[in-house]
Parts: C-alpha cells; structure tokens; sequence
C-alpha cells in the first residue's frame, strides 16, 4: 500500500498540511485570478468536445468582457464538453499573475501572442509538476523520493521564468526526462502493492468490452480508451497516466486506488454514483444522470 506522505515542518502545536496535498491545491486552476487564456490561446476544432471551430489567439465567442464564461453552467449541453474538462493545473494564473505581473491581453494587445505562447509551455510544466508530486504522495522511498523532489524544484524553478526564457524551453525533452523517474514511481508503487498488473502502455483499447475486466495493477499509461466500457473493472493500482478516457463508461469501476488519475481524465469520462474513486477526485457533476 502507499505510504503516508511526509509532512513539512511546522512550528509547534500546528497541524501540518502535508507537501502533497498543499501542492495539490497550488495546482489546480483558479479562473479568478486569470485572463481566461484557454478560452483565447488554443485552437478548438468543431467535433465532439467544441460545438465550433476557433483559430487560435481569438477568444471564445462564449467569453465575456469581464474574463467570464457566458455558458459555464451549460457547457456540455452546448456542446463544448472539451471545456468542461479541461484542466490547466494553475498555469493560468501563474502566466497571468507571475509571469505577467497581472497585467492582460485585453488591456495590453502587444502581450496577447507572448502571452499566449508562455501559457503553451507553462500548461505542459504544471502538468509536470502535477504527476511529480502525485509520484510524491505515493511516499516512494529513497533514492527516488530524492529525484523526485529534484524534478519538482527543477521544474518549479523553470516556471518563474521570464516570458522570452519560458518559450525557449524544450518541454518534452523535459517531460521526457522526468518520464524516467516517473516510470519508477509507478513500478514500485504496484510492486510494493502486490499488483504489478499487464502492460498495455499505449494499448489501442478504443471502444473495447471491458466490463468487470482484471485490469489491477496494469500499466495504461496513454492508453487509448476512448468509449471503452470499462463498467465494474477493476484498476486498482492501475498507472493511467494520460489515458485517453474520453467517453468511457467507469460505471461502477473500482478507481480508488489507481495511480495518476487526473480530475480532466473522470470529468471526461461517464459514470455513476458506484464508481470508486480516489479521496482526492470529485465525482463529476454530469455523472449523476448517468448513475
Ligand atoms: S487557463 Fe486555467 S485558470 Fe485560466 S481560465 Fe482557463 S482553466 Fe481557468
């Protein structure tokens, strides 16, 4: 089983936040202190997840003048579901209030490409930054839990870059690096559990019957499992690191314990008041109507 994470050092008589769980919330997004940049830099292609097509560098025409969604309690009924379950991890308001000093692309039209561009590469580190302390929170002993937290300080640092050095970084040469390490977290997490499981890193399981399939311990990391039925299965200590879950049915899926399970990979996905899920994920508000 995992480990309990460290705590920090605290001054007597505090309860500590453990490093993991404090981190956890730094890395998710708060819209309120950004300029709504995944709603202007990106592209979207009209297809299941965004009812239009928008190049990138234009806003949504859904935005509002005042950074806000004009459909943010609809936005599945109108067709942008991609939007629903799109997480940043926080680079939003790092690129808005770090990186920019608060300053905005509407306020300040000559900052909108770099902007836009300096948010392309933090969103890619603050995902790093994510998997790196959720290998963390397993409680990997040395010396990975060393390289870990090596990665993590490397990575933080790189995101207080200046815009001109942020765009020069080669994020997945970075990503690639820290992959290594990452690899190791997952296998000895599943080993120490007792369920290194089959690998199907990559697997083309689009689509698939899985239902109440022994998928315990397996290795999904970037499977493809996009409308798979994956009802009553069991991913236990399962690496679904950047599994592709859109539109599978985890009805009754035994999560609570899988490895690297991301809040954008459930709010993507369907399922219902049975599936078992990690304490620190949120049971998606669509899936309701289809428990
Ligand atoms: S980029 Fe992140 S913080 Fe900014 S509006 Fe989008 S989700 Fe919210």
């Amino acid at each position: 089983m995992p480990m309990e994470a460290r705590p920090d050092a605290m001054p007597e008589g505090r309860m500590a936040i453990p490093a993991p769980s404090r981190r956890r919330l730094e890395l998710r997004a708060d819209c309120d202190r950004c300029v709504a940049l995944c709603c202007v830099a990106p592209a979207f292609s009209a297809s299941a997840d965004f009812a239009i097509d928008k190049p990138a560098g234009q806003p949504c025409p859904n935005l509002r003048g005042d950074f806000r969604c004009s459909i943010h309690d609809r936005l599945r009924p109108r067709g942008f579901a991609g939007c629903a379950a799109f997480d940043c991890f926080g680079a939003g308001q790092q690129v808005t209030q770090v990186t920019f000093g608060g300053r905005d692309w509407r306020a300040h039209p000559g900052l909108a490409a770099p902007m836009f561009a300096a948010f392309a590469v933090m969103r890619r580190l603050h995902e790093l930054l994510w998997y790196l302390n959720e290998a963390l929170a397993l409680g990997p002993a040395d010396p990975l839990r060393k390289q870990l937290d090596e990665a993590f300080a490397a990575t933080k640092r790189m995101t207080n870059s200046r815009p001109d050095d942020l765009v020069k970084l080669d994020v997945n040469a970075i990503h690639e690096r820290a992959n290594a390490v990452l690899l190791r977290a997952s296998d000895q997490a599943r080993e120490h559990a007792g369920r290194p499981g089959p690998d199907l890193r990559g697997a083309d399981l689009a689509g698939k019957d899985l239902r109440g399939a022994d998928l315990a311990g397996a290795s999904l990391r970037g499977a493809l499992l996009i409308g798979a039925d994956l009802r009553d299965a069991d991913l236990s200590f399962a690496d679904l690191t950047g599994a592709d879950l859109r539109g599978a049915d985890l009805s009754g899926a035994g999560l609570e314990t899988s490895l690297f399970t991301s809040q954008p990979q459930l709010d993507s996905a369907r399922g219902d008041s049975r599936t078992r899920l990690p304490s620190r994920l949120i049971r998606p508000s669509h899936w309701a109507l289809a428990g």
